[in-house]
């Protein structure tokens, strides 16, 4: 009699420590992509402040210089200048290591290039 019931708890606490095994396996896996989450957007944090030092400083610092390549009087109306201007933002921020495509936009660029990127650049 006490040696089944000890039998019978030996055997539960086998089955709960199966569970609590299985649990923890997903514990871990949860542990681990929120620390791949921490290292991808500490990367891209890293990435977005370089950019907005550059993007500040040369306000600051040489206002005079900071329009480097002034368009020979651009025409009255034509939108073309700051179309060119928001593409090459664009360009530098995929050279940069962002996403520009509209799948991933703003997101840091793991994988090398992206396709979608590619495409809207070639456009
Ligand atoms: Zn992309």
């Amino acid at each position: 009699m006490e040696k089944k019931n000890i039998f019978m708890r030996i055997q539960e606490m086998e089955s709960q420590l199966g569970h609590m095994n299985s649990e923890l396996g997903e514990l871990k896996q949860i542990v681990k992509e929120l620390l791949e989450d921490n290292h991808r957007l500490s990367l891209e944090n890293e990435q977005l402040r370089k950019v907005l030092k550059r993007e500040v400083q040369p306000a600051d610092h040489k206002p005079s210089t900071s329009r480097k390549q002034p368009s020979p009087i651009p025409m009255q109306g034509s939108g073309e200048d700051l179309v060119g201007e928001g593409y090459d933002n664009l360009a530098r921020l995929y050279h940069e290591g962002f996403h520009i495509c509209n799948v991933y936009y703003g997101h840091l660029r793991t994988e090398g290039d992206c396709l979608f990127c590619l495409s809207f650049l070639n456009k």
